[in-house]
C-alpha cells in the first residue's frame, strides 16, 4: 500500500520480504523509479528520494511508534545527503527523540532560568596571574541534570534561539566581569571572554546590542573579548565582517576560536578583525606527553611567531599538565586555560583565585 501522509511525505506499507537483501532491493527499486526524469512542458525534472525503512514483525509496534521511527530514519537518509535509504536503529531514534526533546524545550528553558554559566581562568603565562575568564554556558535540565553546550548550543543555533540565549549569556557575564572589577579593582582589569555563535554574527542587531549591554552594565569595551570559531570565519565576506570591524573599533577585542581546525588560509589572517588566536587543544595535546612531539612543538613554535608578527597575541586551549604549560611558556605563548590551572566552575571561585593571586 502507498499513501500519502501530506507534503512531499509518503509511505509504502509492505509485508513479506524476509530478508535484509530482499528489502534492500525494494527500496533501491524505489528510489529508482523516482529517478526516471519526468518531462514536463517540454523540460525533463528529476525527482530525488530520501527511504527511512522499518522494518519488523507486525503487531510487534504501534502504527504510531512505527511512523515515528521510519520519520526519524528518513531524517538521517536525508541528512547523511539524501537519495538513498536508511535502516531504522533504535540508539538513533532515541538520540533524535531526546534531540527533539531538547529542542522544543530550550524556549521555556530560557524563560525559567535553567541556563547558568561557569567561568574558566585565563592565565598569563608570563607570571601567572589570572587576567580573565571564559563564559561557558551550561544547562540545569530538570530531568537530564547539567548538560554541556555540546548538548544544546547546535539545537540552539538551528533553532534561532541562541540569539536570545546568546544576549543572556553576555549580560550575564558582562555584569560578572564588572562586580570582579569592582571587587578587585588593584589588580589591573580583569577580562571576560564570551563565546559567539555563527548566527549571532549574521544578526542585525549584534553591533547595538552589545553596546547596549556595555553601556548599561559601565565595562570598559576593553575588558570584553568576543570569541568566534575559525569555521564561521572561512570565506567571510566583507558584510559579515563588518559588525565585528565595528566592534573592534570601538575596543572590543575579537579572538579566533579552536584556530587550527578549520584550515583557514593563513594569509586571510591579515583580513580579519581579530587580535587573539586561541590555539585548539589538538595542538598542545603532543606536549603531555615526555618528552614533547617535537613535530607539535615545532608547529606551535611556528604559529606563535606568525600570529606575534601580525600582532595577534596566542592563548592555548586545553593545558592539562606543568609540563605543557612549561613548553608553551618557553615558546612564547601569552595566555593558557585548561585544566591544569583550573576546571570551569562557579563565578566566586574565580574571585578566590584573584585573591590568591594578589597574597
Ligand atoms: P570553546 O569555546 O573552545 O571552550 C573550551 C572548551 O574546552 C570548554 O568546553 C571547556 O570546558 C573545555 N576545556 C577547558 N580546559 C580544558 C582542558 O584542559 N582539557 C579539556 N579536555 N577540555 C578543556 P565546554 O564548556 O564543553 O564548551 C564547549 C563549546 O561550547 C565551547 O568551546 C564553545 O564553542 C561552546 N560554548 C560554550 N558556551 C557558549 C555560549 O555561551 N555561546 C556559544 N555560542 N557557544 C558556547
Ligand atoms: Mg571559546
Ligand atoms: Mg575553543
Amino acid at each position: 500500500m502507498v499513501a500519502r501522509l501530506g507534503g512531499d511525505e509518503f509511505v509504502a506499507l509492505t509485508t513479506g520480504p524476509d530478508t535484509a537483501e530482499e528489502v534492500h532491493e525494494l527500496a533501491g527499486r524505489i528510489l529508482n523509479a523516482l529517478a526516471t526524469p519526468i518531462r514536463l512542458d517540454g523540460r525533463e525534472l528529476s525527482v530525488r528520494g530520501s527511504i527511512g525503512i522499518v522494518e519488523g514483525p507486525s503487531g510487534e509496534r504501534s502504527a504510531a511508534e512505527v511512523l515515528r521511527s521510519a520519520d526519524i530514519t528518513m531524517y538521517r537518509a536525508k541528512a547523511a545527503g539524501g537519495n538513498r535509504f536508511q535502516l531504522a536503529d533504535a540508539e538513533a531514534d532515541a538520540r533524535a527523540i531526546t534531540r527533539h526533546g531538547l529542542t522544543t524545550a530550550l524556549p521555556a528553558a530560557l524563560d525559567r532560568g535553567e541556563f547558568f554559566i561557569e567561568y574558566q581562568p585565563l592565565v598569563h603565562l608570563g607570571d601567572g596571574t589570572v587576567h580573565g575568564a571564559e563564559a561557558l554556558v551550561r544547562w540545569c535540565h530538570p530531568q537530564h541534570g547539567v548538560l554541556g553546550p555540546d548538548r544544546f548550543i547546535p539545537l540552539a543555533e538551528h533553532t534561532g534561539l541562541i540569539v536570545p540565549l546568546g544576549r543572556w549569556v553576555l549580560e550575564e557575564s558582562v555584569r560578572q566581569a564588572n562586580f570582579w572589577q569592582e571587587r578587585h579593582s588593584d589588580g589591573g582589569p580583569l577580562r571576560i571572554n564570551v563565546n559567539l555563535s555563527p548566527t549571532q554574527l549574521h544578526h542585525p542587531r549584534l553591533v547595538a546590542e552589545t553596546v547596549d549591554v556595555l553601556e548599561r552594565s559601565g565595562l570598559e569595551p576593553g575588558a570584553l573579548c568576543l570569541e568566534v570559531t575559525e569555521s564561521a570565519l572561512i570565506g567571510a565576506d566583507d558584510d559579515l565582517l563588518k559588525p565585528l570591524r565595528q566592534l573592534a573599533e570601538m575596543g572590543v577585542d575579537i579572538a579566533l576560536d579552536d584556530f587550527g581546525t578549520g584550515y583557514s588560509n593563513l594569509a586571510n589572517l591579515r583580513r580579519l578583525p581579530v587580535s587573539v588566536l586561541k590555539l585548539d587543544r589538538s595542538f598542545t595535546r603532543g606536549m603531555q606527553q615526555h618528552p614533547a612531539d617535537p613535530v607539535d612543538l615545532k608547529i606551535v613554535e611556528g604559529i606563535v611567531s606568525l600570529a606575534h608578527s601580525l600582532e595577534l597575541a596566542v592563548t592555548v586551549e586545553g593545558v592539562e599538565t606543568g609540563a605543557q604549560a612549561e613548553q608553551l611558556r618557553r615558546i612564547g605563548c601569552d595566555t593558557a586555560q585548561g585544566w591544569y590551572y583550573a576546571r570551569p566552575g562557579a563565578p566566586d571561585r574565580i574571585h578566590s583565585l584573584l585573591l590568591a593571586d594578589a597574597v
